[in-house]
C-alpha cells in the first residue's frame, strides 16, 4: 500500500463513522506541495485526508506537531477558508524548511485567518510545547472544526538527532489528551521522527488517550 493510500483508508474510516483512526504513513507527507515533492515527502498524506474529510464535514482542521513546519499542508490550503491549518514547529530561522513557518503567515485571500503558525524557540521543552498546543486547540475550537487531521511527528523528542526540541515520551501523551478533548472525529497521520528507539513509546503515548472511552 502506498503511503497516501494509508491516509485515504484512515479518512474513509472516519467518513464511515469511526471517531478516531491512525494512519502509519511512510514516507511522511507534510512537506509535499500541490505541485512538487519536498523534504522526503512525495504526496501530502494529511492534506489528501483533509480534502477527503471535506466531503462530509464542512470545516476541517489540520494540526501538525512535527518539529518541522508543515509547509506543504500550509501551501495547499493557504487560500481556502474551509480548512484551518495549524502547525507547531521549531522556529524556521534555525530549521527546515527555513523560508516558511513564521507567525505572520496567516493565509491569503479567502483563506486569510485560516492558517496559524506557532514557532518554538530552539530547545523548547514540555512547557512551551503544551502552551502552544493550548493556543492551537483554542484556534481549532474558534474555527468550529467538525473534523481534525492530527499530523504527528516525533522529531521534537529530546533524543531525536535533529536536536531542535526537548520533549519526553509522556509529553506526547499530554498533547494527545488536549487534542482528544476537542471532541471531534480525528484522523492521526504519522509524520517524521528519527530516534528509532523512542518512536514506539511516543506513539503509544499518543494513541493511549484515543483508546480510552473518557
Ligand atoms: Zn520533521
Amino acid at each position: 500500500m502506498r503511503s497516501y493510500e494509508t491516509a485515504v483508508a484512515g479518512a474513509q474510516s472516519i467518513l464511515d463513522g469511526e471517531a478516531h483512526a491512525y494512519a502509519l504513513c511512510r514516507p511522511s507527507g507534510h512537506h509535499a506541495r500541490s505541485d512538487r515533492a519536498a523534504g522526503l515527502c512525495f504526496l501530502n498524506n494529511a492534506a489528501i485526508a483533509a480534502q477527503l474529510l471535506r466531503g462530509k464535514f464542512d470545516r476541517v482542521a489540520v494540526l501538525d506537531i512535527d518539529v518541522h513546519h508543515g509547509d506543504g499542508t500550509q501551501e495547499i490550503f493557504y487560500r481556502r477558508p474551509d480548512v484551518l491549518t495549524v502547525s507547531i514547529h521549531a522556529d524556521p530561522r534555525h530549521a527546515y524548511p527555513f523560508f516558511t513557518g513564521h507567525a505572520h503567515e496567516a493565509g491569503f485571500g479567502a483563506g486569510l485567518g485560516a492558517n496559524l503558525n506557532l514557532p518554538l524557540p530552539r530547545g523548547a521543552g514540555r512547557g512551551q510545547m503544551l502552551a502552544a498546543v493550548d493556543v492551537a486547540a483554542k484556534s481549532i475550537r474558534d474555527f468550529a472544526a467538525d473534523a481534525l487531521v492530527f499530523a504527528v511527528g516525533f522529531d521534537a523528542h529530546n533524543d531525536d538527532p535533529v536536536g531542535l526540541c526537548a520533549l519526553g515520551d509522556d509529553d506526547f501523551g499530554e498533547i494527545a489528551q488536549t487534542v482528544k478533548a476537542l471532541g471531534v472525529p480525528t484522523l492521526i497521520v504519522h509524520e517524521g521522527g528519527y530516534a528509532i528507539d523512542v518512536i514506539g513509546r511516543c506513539l503509544d503515548a499518543v494513541l493511549g488517550p484515543f483508546l480510552t472511552a473518557s
